[in-house]
């Protein structure tokens, strides 16, 4: 257990409390830093709790890091629990970010800074910072890529010159309503899309266009690949509508519908007649399927620079500083506006994964090629 750093120091309390008078003299050694992660089930969190617990360390601090096999109670205790050992600060990948109030409520009363880790904890004061991606730019880049696929928009993302003239049959797939980043994606999504969905050019034959009809409750690979089922029986079996395409939010959900896709006879790649289908994370799995032409798309997020963040962000808190925000108003959790730190993120296709991820040492070729 840490020694708890002479408890008038770090701005628990959030945004206001800046007169608190350092992180007194507790060196690193003596400091626990809780990360709470939601799932092992998902490639990204495994990667960011190493990530993090691994910039943690190298700074001196200890780390805890727990997962909470997407189970809010589980969460809620793990938190619970580093607040009960008096961990020195928390970051926190939330299940569903309304959830953890009391648990945020008793960190602040403790003094015990709270970095909300990519998904934006919500309906409390008592969040510290925030360090995410550019959430809705992810949408957007997932929309584009979208488009691009179909022969809407050209590889320089304008208006193709020659854009196929019939409408286009597209379905929609969102995240997890609990977790606030799903309509952030949504939004970017739809911001880019709906002029095309006004206009003709797309069409969405199952009608089923808002975020609650699109979404996968727990971001779960099976109730994405069950709903893809579900619209090829309703909309596409026996029926003259050929799908061509599918924004989807994340690359699980993305591997679940194209079973679905294949499942059902529409191709086994692009070049066979399989829909366009986007994704999210850069999963190993995902990209390995963009090489072979099967999966059109991800977004990378580099999650080694988003755990830098956090680890920055809890240093600073830990030195009696305040991390520097990068933006100021996006992020209204319905209680306040948290300061966050936003990184960007980039489209991924078969034209360009090598260049972004294995020249940078994200993946090996190797990896790229066995898809682990
Ligand atoms: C993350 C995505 C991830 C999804 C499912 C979101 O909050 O931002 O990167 O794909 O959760 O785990």
């Amino acid at each position: 257990a840490a020694l708890v750093l002479g408890l008038t120091a770090c701005s628990g309390g959030g945004a206001g409390s800046d007169e608190g008078d350092g992180g007194g003299d507790a060196a690193p050694e003596d400091m626990t830093v809780g990360v709470a992660m939601p799932t092992q089930t998902y490639e990204r969190w495994l990667n960011d709790g190493a990530s993090v617990e691994e910039g943690l360390e190298e700074l001196g601090y200890t780390a805890d890091l727990q997962f909470a096999d997407d189970d809010i109670p589980t969460q809620q205790q793990q938190i619970d629990q580093m607040i009960t050992q008096e961990y020195d600060a928390l970051i926190i990948a939330s299940i569903d970010g309304s959830a953890l109030t009391s648990q945020l409520d008793a960190a602040a009363a403790a003094d015990i800074p709270v970095i909300s880790y990519d998904r934006l904890l919500t309906n409390s004061e008592n969040v510290d910072f925030y360090v995410t991606f550019d959430n809705f730019a992810v949408g957007q880049e997932q929309a584009r890529a979208l488009l691009y696929g179909l022969g809407v928009l050209d590889e320089n993302f304008e208006e193709a010159e020659d854009a196929p003239e019939e409408t286009l049959n597209v379905e929609l797939f969102a995240g997890s309503l609990d977790d606030n980043n799903a309509r952030f994606f949504w939004d970017g999504a739809m911001d880019v899309l709906e002029p095309y969905i006004e206009d003709g050019t797309l069409a969405v034959p199952s009608g089923q266009t808002t975020i609650e009809q699109a979404a996968t409750q727990r971001w779960e690979q099976e109730t994405a690949q069950e709903r893809m089922e579900n619209l090829i029986t309703s909309d596409y079996r026996g029926s003259d509508a050929e799908l061509d395409g599918v924004l989807s939010p994340a690359d699980p959900l993305s591997r679940g519908i194209i079973n679905a896709l294949r499942s059902a006879g529409m191709g086994d790649d692009i070049e066979s007649g399989l829909p366009i289908v986007t994704g999210q994370d850069a999963e190993i799995a995902s990209v390995s399927l963009i090489a072979e032409g099967v999966q059109h798309s991800t977004i990378f997020k580099d999650t080694r620079n988003l755990a830098d963040e956090a680890v920055n962000a809890a240093d600073a808190f830990l030195n009696g500083e305040e991390p520097e925000a990068n933006d100021t108003e996006s992020y209204d959790n319905g209680s306040a506006v948290i300061p966050s730190y936003l990184l960007p993120v980039e489209m991924i296709l078969e034209e360009n994964y090598e260049e972004i991820l294995v020249e940078s040492d994200f993946y090996t070729e190797e990896q790229v090629e066995s898809g682990q």
